[in-house]
């Protein structure tokens, strides 16, 4: 066999054994998502009717950002249990054994929380607002906002598997570019400060970066579909990208989170990987790009080595 083909066979084999290492946590991972899509979205039409949905600006600016906030808080309050209860069920989903910040240096942690959160109110409560009332304004979003057109379970379904490809294509050129040594210096570096990384860092970025590396590459999509895009989609999107990214920064790898169903689908050791060793994985929700242009090669031979010795992914 050619060594191409070779390492394309071994591709496949280690996306066989991610999938079926998840057993019947399949189970689950679909039932969450069949709930989500096709009877939670009726009940949440309900709500969308009560909002002030004429309204663009509200709409894109204000409700985004309180979705965004509310399902941030939501998600870290969930991992902050499990950092400090360490319930031996969620542990046995930890992706390394290695102790959290806050163990090995409380006093120095203390500061680092106090910045994080700082960086965290800047990003989600000025940064975010601010930008989505330029999409809102200046760039004239031209997102359908009307009742008539909501979009159903199955259309929802199609819409956000798409922003997730759009957004993963981006955030990959786009954190490739910020791990070029100019970009990584000014920028990027603030977010690799996290070595274990937790749920909060997932939006502990430079403004800059939160622009154009989490923001742009999550707005492209629905841009990409101007009026065919509708602002319910857009609101559940937002809902979905904030769960993912604090789940892919959590430390933990649990088989049924509904966001690692896609094929070649990344998660957090993927990312946990990125954190710890900072070499290549650059992919947010997927892992093709990063098999396609070689960057998870360091990655794949830590994990060919280290899976027979560690029931933990990273160590
Ligand atoms: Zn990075
Ligand atoms: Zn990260």
């Amino acid at each position: 066999m050619s060594k191409k083909l070779q390492s394309l066979f071994s591709v496949f084999q280690s996306e066989a054994s991610r999938l079926s290492s998840k057993g019947m946590s399949m189970l689950p991972a679909l039932v969450t998502l069949y709930t989500f899509f096709f009877i939670l979205t009726p009940l949440l039409h309900e709500i969308y009717e009560q909002l002030p949905y004429q309204n663009m600006v509200l709409m894109y600016a204000g409700v985004s950002t309180l979705i965004s906030a509310t399902c941030f808080i939501a998600a870290n309050l969930f991992f902050f249990v499990l950092y400090i209860k360490k319930i031996p069920y969620f542990e046995n989903y930890r992706i390394s054994d290695a102790p959290w910040p806050w163990e090995t240096d409380p006093e120095g942690y203390k500061l680092k929380l106090r910045g994080t959160l700082r960086t965290l109110l800047l990003n989600h409560l000025i940064i975010l607002p601010g930008i989505s009332y330029i999409g809102a304004t200046v760039l004239k979003n031209e997102m359908n906002l009307m009742l008539e057109g909501l979009p159903s379970g199955k259309d929802l379904l199609y819409n956000i598997l798409f922003f997730m490809i759009v957004e993963d294509f981006m955030f990959y050129w786009g954190h490739r570019l910020f791990h070029t040594p100019w970009m990584y210096k000014r920028f990027h570096k603030q977010h690799h400060e996290y070595k274990i990384s937790i749920g909060l860092a997932s939006s502990y970025a430079h403004p800059v970066e939160f622009i154009l590396g989490n923001l742009l590459p999550s707005a492209l999509g629905p841009m990409m579909l101007g009026p065919n895009c509708h602002m319910f989609a857009w609101f559940v999107w937002v809902g979905i990208r904030t769960f993912e990214t604090v789940d892919g920064h959590s430390g933990y790898d649990f088989p049924w989170s509904p966001f690692r169903l896609l094929p070649f689908s990344a998660g957090a050791a993927y990312h946990g990987y990125h954190h710890s060793h900072n070499i290549g994985n650059y992919g947010s929700f997927l892992t093709y790009l990063d098999t396609l242009f070689g960057t998870n090669r360091s990655y794949c031979i830590y994990r060919a080595k280290n899976d027979s010795l560690s029931n933990k992914l990273l160590r």
